[in-house]
């Protein structure tokens, strides 16, 4: 079936009980057992599982087209739960993998044991050449942030694969809807789902999808007994968000690249960072493994941090916040976000294109450039 289909359908199902046909949450954490000691539903406690926890990721593996998944309190969460499972060892990330990402792998699981190297994945072969006998984990995060640059998923998940290790794809600026790494060799795709998935920035919570019945035993092992699960109302509100998911990322998609051609060519703008323009350095790799170039894109204008800073703040419908992926547009000075170390450049303000209509949202940058 069609990804708008799955979308709606996908863990969905009229409500036994009552006939609802918006499912109910449940927020049980405790099922009763029959008589006989077993359970009607399979439902036991709500670590373990619970229903809308299981409706969500039944459509999350339909969606990715995978086996399974696994889902957590948040996008930090499940990428800390790939860390646990996959062990102390050798783990390669991208060098502008989202910074949290980084910090995880550095600081907190460092001490633990896992040993890191961070490339640049624009060219595989230096992932190649970063290869080892102990590498467990090759991450790869595509798009990236904020500069947008391009990994070839395929390329990358073939050299992990050679040398006997996981292929991870943090998916959640790719969105099933545009890039789909299970097809391209990847072992998991994760999300962040707090993001395009959830869409509408009221809901924390990720996902990692597998293709593979044992990767995921090892991943719900670690979730079930580590605990950092999703709430019932946090699944369902993720299940709702994405039954529009297809047409909100189709929108955003087609105003985004509309949005960068025309910054591109503003007299005021230095730079813009989106793969759609065929000037981009990843358009020839993100042309061929996604179904279009997204609805992130990172500009860079004025001539220090604070001329680009007074860019945002005049800004009237692109609120000054961090996250993406929701109905509203927001930007946001990556560089001040991410503190010292950081790789983005001291005048990038990064932009999650929202549903507002496009001329609203070219206008509204037209005054704030040229002001
Ligand atoms: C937001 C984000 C994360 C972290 O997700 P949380 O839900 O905030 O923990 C990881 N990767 C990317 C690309 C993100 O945008």
């Amino acid at each position: 079936m069609h990804l708008e289909t799955l979308a709606i359908h996908s863990g969905h199902a009229v409500d036994e009980a009552t006939a609802a046909v918006t499912p109910p949450i449940y927020l049980s954490t405790t099922f009763a057992r029959e008589s006989d000691g077993s359970y009607r539903a399979g439902f036991l406690y709500s670590r373990y599982t619970n229903p809308n926890r299981a409706s969500l990721e039944r459509c999350l593996a339909e969606l990715e087209g995978g086996v399974a998944a696994a889902c957590f309190a948040s996008g930090s969460a499940a990428t800390m739960t790939l860390l646990q499972v996959v062990g102390p060892g050798h783990v390669i990330l991208p060098d502008d993998a989202y910074f949290g990402s980084i910090k995880l792998a550095r600081d907190v699981f460092g001490p633990w044991g896992l040993d890191l190297s961070l490339v640049d994945m624009t060219d595989p072969e230096n992932v190649a050449r970063a290869m080892r006998k102990d590498t467990k984990l090759v991450w790869v995060e595509t798009p990236s942030n904020p500069l947008l640059r391009v990994v070839d998923i395929a390329a990358v998940a073939a050299i992990a694969r050679r040398g006997g290790a996981l292929c991870a794809v943090d998916n959640t600026w790719g969105t099933p809807v545009l890039q789909r790494p299970l097809e391209l060799g990847a072992d998991v795709s994760m999300h962040s789902t707090t993001k395009y998935l959830g869409g509408h920035s009221d809901v924390l919570s990720g996902a990692l999808i597998v293709r593979d019945a044992d990767l995921h035993q090892r991943i719900n092992t670690v979730q079930m007994v580590g605990g950092a699960v999703p709430s019932p109302f946090e699944c369902w509100l993720a299940m709702r968000g994405i039954r529009t998911l297809p047409l909100r990322v189709r929108a955003q998609t087609a105003s985004a690249g509309e949005l960068a051609t025309f910054l591109a060519d503003h007299p005021c703008v230095e730079r813009v960072h989106y793969p759609g323009l065929a000037s981009h350095a990843g358009h020839a790799v993100a042309a061929k493994q996604m179904r279009g170039f997204g609805g992130m894109l990172s500009v860079q204008a004025g001539k220090d941090r604070e001329q680009s800073l007074a860019v945002a703040s005049r800004l009237k419908l692109f609120t000054q916040a961090t996250s993406l992926g929701g109905t509203e547009s927001l930007i946001e000075h990556r560089a001040s976000v991410e503190g010292p170390g950081t790789r983005a450049p001291e005048n990038l303000l990064r932009v999650s294109v929202g549903l507002e209509h496009i001329d609203d949202l070219k206008e509204d940058f037209d005054q704030a450039l040229r002001a």
